[in-house]
């Protein structure tokens, strides 16, 4: 089986790592021209492959933008020769696990062309039976991530890290804020459960938003990973790196003090057990960064959410 995804992996109608830009985009619409490929070398048959993409924009960010730029050092951090493919896991990504990088998708900061595009590109990996793995870009994104997630699948479970609850229902008279993306994702419908974790600047608003929804919201304060929940499927995970403290993460716009460890978002991806049909790393603001450490520490989350999709395998409706 690993040979046979190997082999998918090579094959070179699959966009090559590194590739950036629009050139990715037609290649990938290239390759769904072909489906018989993949099913013929037994792909269908196995653990889903990865598709790694950028989502370059922040124009739905409310105070100071930068995201926009957090793919490409996201990106560059994970191909850089100063680490390694290796998951904590086991698995080396891109070696054990078909993993591939499609660049970034063309945005145009007219947000519903770029929700309508997003959408596009996820239900065509999820038709071709992969699984997206997107990089923000500031956390507005999501919402057209997960919407497009359960169109394909039915509502999922969605396990979200951030230091904000983003259930504004407007931020400054923006309903696509990227302060907002989890009440359009509840008003849609498209939670089964939405289980917060890290979150430590609840509001009033943000509070009745909550109890609105019902959504899980773990407190920070004296947290452990006890506190989270194993999840059923289809799950989906949404990390936003201004969840884990800003003494490990200070790369982004709204670095709020006393958030988690690495080591406690770890854990708690790595006691889910249910299929994942998606998953994104949102809000690194490079400009913001101290040494590239969040840069690299996007790059780490990217290779275990990789190795923790691979493990946990398809989601059968
Ligand atoms: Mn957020
Ligand atoms: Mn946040």
């Amino acid at each position: 089986m690993l040979r046979d995804r190997k082999r998918l992996q090579d094959d070179a109608s699959r966009p090559a790592p590194g590739d950036m830009g629009l050139g990715a985009g037609l290649r990938l619409w290239e390759s769904r021209l072909a489906p018989c490929e993949a099913a013929a070398n037994g792909y269908k048959q196995a653990m889903p492959a990865i598709r790694l993409f950028g989502l370059p924009t922040d124009i739905n960010s409310s105070f100071e933008r930068g995201a926009a730029a957090g793919p490409a050092a996201i990106r560059a951090a994970l191909f850089s020769d100063r680490g390694n493919m290796a998951s904590e896991l086991g698995p080396e990504i891109g070696t054990d696990i078909a993993f591939t990088d499609d660049g970034d998708l063309p945005l145009t900061e007219n947000t519903s062309h770029d929700d309508a595009a997003i959408r596009r590109h996820v239900v065509m990996l999820h038709e071709d039976g992969e699984v997206p793995l997107a990089l923000g870009g500031d956390h507005a994104v999501s919402f057209p991530l997960v919407e497009a997630a359960a169109t394909c699948f039915g509502p999922v479970n969605i396990l979200h890290f951030d230091a904000h609850p983003d259930l504004y229902d407007d931020f400054a008279g923006n309903p696509r804020s990227h302060a907002s993306p989890f009440a359009r994702i509840c008003e849609g419908g498209h939670a089964k459960r939405l289980v917060q974790v890290g979150i430590r600047t609840l509001n009033r608003h943000c509070r009745e938003q909550a109890a609105r929804f019902g959504v899980e919201v773990i407190p920070m304060a004296e947290f452990t990973p006890d506190d989270v929940p194993v999840l059923d499927g289809p799950l989906y995970i949404s990390i936003d790196l201004d969840g884990i403290d800003p003494s490990a993460a200070p790369g982004v716009a709204h670095p709020e003090p006393g958030g988690l460890t690495v080591r406690e978002v770890l854990a708690a991806l790595h006691k889910q057990t249910a299929p994942i049909v998606g998953a994104d790393i949102v809000e690194h603001h490079p400009g913001r960064d101290i040494g590239g450490v969040t840069a690299i520490l996007g790059a780490k989350l990217a290779r275990e959410l990789a190795a923790l999709i691979d493990r946990n395998g398809s989601y059968k409706n």
